[in-house]
């Protein structure tokens, strides 16, 4: 494993002079809590403990090893816990299902899936026609809580001998917004509806999800996983026309979950992720501060690149803190 400890103080030869005063201004160097007095310093600055899902709690179906039994020390110390995953699939009650199978105390008001954030927004903005997804259930089924019509779920195959000419597809004039988030049942057909629902004038295009991409099956890194920000560029490079983006980074998406948590004060909580260019964003971009795990999709090597990095911007992803795993507070907690 790499330690991201030697990239600190790290210059190339021969760099010119405004990229280190670039670094020098903007670098911050995480704390690495990796013993007993910086983990109890670290707990005793949070009440709020904001925490995303895919590659922190689980991987696909299993829980993370360890980390159900840190959380859930976690609660029983009297921290506040929020599950904020910008995974649009499931409604808020079938993440508690997840949640609590794989052995994670839960309850429905601290689960923040984009899937809710979606339904909120369009429900608070008073929208009234019907929504086209490029997703799965969740979205559908969120929406029809707040009875919004919702469409799209599910696949739809390309005819074999479709050329561009020919994708007539059907479209619903009632259709007033697309919402992106992760369909494994993409496909052309649904691709070509996105695009001419989000094409109309006054249309929403919602971006309930942009990550770019999603870990590699285990064992096999030469596979590269598509996230929903695929589907979001495509249909951003078609229409010419850019997206109401409602999970992490955003600052949207933190609204939503202080609208149910009013009391959560920024400097008390700490933003949990795997992802550095939307956990950690989304915790800077709110006043929160940020613990990286490389138990999913980031690794140390990446946090070195953005600690080390001339782009200003790049230096919003670098955490605060970080942890191989959440597994490693165990033996401290
Ligand atoms: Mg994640």
């Amino acid at each position: 494993m790499m330690n991201p400890d030697i990239f600190l103080g790290f210059t190339k030869i021969g760099e010119n002079k405004k990229s280190e005063m670039i670094r020098k201004k903007f670098r911050r160097s995480p704390i690495n809590l990796d013993n007993k007095s910086r983990v109890l310093e670290f707990l005793d600055r949070f009440d709020y403990i904001l925490s995303d899902c895919d590659g922190v709690l689980w991987l696909n179906n299993q829980a993370v090893p360890g980390v159900p039994s840190v959380m859930n020390k976690l609660r029983a110390m009297g921290k506040k816990i929020i599950f904020a995953t910008n995974n649009s699939t499931k409604t808020r009650e079938e993440f508690e299902q997840k949640l609590t199978k794989l052995g994670y105390k839960c309850h429905i008001d601290e689960l923040f899936p984009t899937s809710f954030s979606t339904a909120v927004y369009l429900n608070s903005i008073g929208f009234h026609k019907k929504v086209y997804a490029v997703g799965c259930s969740g979205i559908r089924d969120e929406l029809h809580k707040f009875g919004i019509e919702c469409s799209g779920v599910g696949f739809e195959s390309t005819p074999t001998d479709w050329t561009p000419g020919m994708a007539d597809v059907e479209l619903d004039p009632d259709v007033g917004a697309v919402v992106v988030g992760f369909d494994n049942q993409i496909s052309f057909p649904k691709l070509v509806k996105a695009c001419s629902y989000v094409n109309r004038p006054n249309n929403l295009f919602i971006a309930s999800n942009a990550d770019e991409s999603y870990p590699s099956p285990r064992n096999k890194p030469e596979i590269l996983v598509p996230g929903p920000g695929a589907y979001v560029a495509a249909i951003q490079a078609v229409t010419g026309k850019e997206p109401i983006p409602l999970g992490k980074p955003f600052k949207y998406f933190f609204d939503i979950i202080c609208m149910e948590h009013p009391d959560i004060d920024p400097k008390r909580a700490i933003m949990i992720g795997d992802r550095l260019t939307t956990d950690m964003v989304f915790g800077r971009n709110n006043g929160i501060k940020t613990l990286f795990v490389q138990s999913g999709i980031g690794t140390f090597n990446d946090m070195a690149n953005f600690i080390n990095s001339t782009n200003p911007d790049d230096h919003l992803c670098v955490p605060d803190y970080y942890l191989n795993s959440l597994d490693d507070l165990n033996k401290y907690l």
